[in-house]
């Protein structure tokens, strides 16, 4: 790995426009997602993403714990995104921090505008996703996760959320940070998208870019969500066959 002046900063972007890892810009890394692995959930999936790997399981709609949380008009949707002491390079503190705290709590809000929480008043649709080893991108990897075991659960939604996160890295729009692009980059925009309507149920950022960056980064984002689309509703396929649960489409 070569430096640019800074010490043990990488080229994140050689002179060939490639990234860290050989990627063009618009390039997702490999993902591969399992439909259903776990039998004691009553939904789940496995998602492979470049070194992610992220389990999820759903259940619901049960009965509501805490019970003071319970709504009479809808099913509330409760999300516990944990990372793994063992997830990361240097071990992680055990237990739900703020940042675990801030992911579980927008990965419940965009679910709970795509899910027909109407249908089920008075029960709790109940999220986990356990990180167990991240390299950027762990949010949109869990919502992507998530999204899939929901449909495996046969919870109705609107629609599968497909999730990526766009970055500005050494002055380039790119697809998909890895935890390189993501540490010495200078902005992380991580977004999840319902593809039916175009409609963005979570868009977070940290760091800078103008205006006209941001336009790139959405269109990029956009188009990558519609790619990881495919790869969700194909893992669904690949369980189901013919009956796999179909986007839109009240189950
Ligand atoms: P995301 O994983 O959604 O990109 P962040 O931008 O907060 O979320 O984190 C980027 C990456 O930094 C994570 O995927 C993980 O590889 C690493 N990371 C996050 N929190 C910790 C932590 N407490 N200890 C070590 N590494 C961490």
């Amino acid at each position: 790995m070569g430096s640019i002046g800074a010490k043990d900063v990488p080229v994140l972007i050689t002179a060939d426009g490639r990234r860290i890892d050989g990627r063009k810009a618009d390039e997702l890394r490999p993902l591969a997602i399992t439909a259903g692995p776990l039998k004691q959930a009553d939904g789940s999936a496995f998602v492979e993403w470049g070194a992610n790997k992220v389990m999820a399981a759903v259940y619901g709609p049960r009965e509501v714990h805490p019970r003071h949380l319970q709504q009479n008009n809808k099913a509330i949707v409760q999300c516990r995104y944990n990372m793994a002491a063992f997830s990361v390079d240097e071990r992680k503190r055990p237990g739900l921090d703020r940042r675990s705290q801030e992911i579980s709590k927008v990965i419940a809000e965009a679910f709970e505008s795509v899910i027909f929480v109407e249908e089920y008043p008075r029960t709790s649709i109940d999220v986990y996703i356990e990180v167990l080893q991240a390299n950027a991108g762990t949010r949109c990897a869990g919502l992507v996760a998530a999204s899939v075991a929901l449909a495996d659960a046969g919870i109705p939604m609107v629609d599968l959320v497909p999730a990526v996160a766009v970055g500005k890295v050494a002055d380039s729009i790119v697809l998909d940070l890895k935890k390189e692009e993501d540490n010495y980059g200078s902005a992380d925009l991580p977004m999840a998208l319902v593809p039916q309507s175009g409609r963005l149920v979570l868009l977070q950022m940290e760091g800078h870019m103008t205006r006209e960056e941001l336009h790139r980064a959405l269109d990029l984002g956009v188009g990558g969500c519609r790619k990881i689309y495919e790869v969700m509703r194909e893992a669904l396929r690949t369980r189901y066959g013919a009956d796999a649960p179909s986007p839109g489409v009240a189950a």
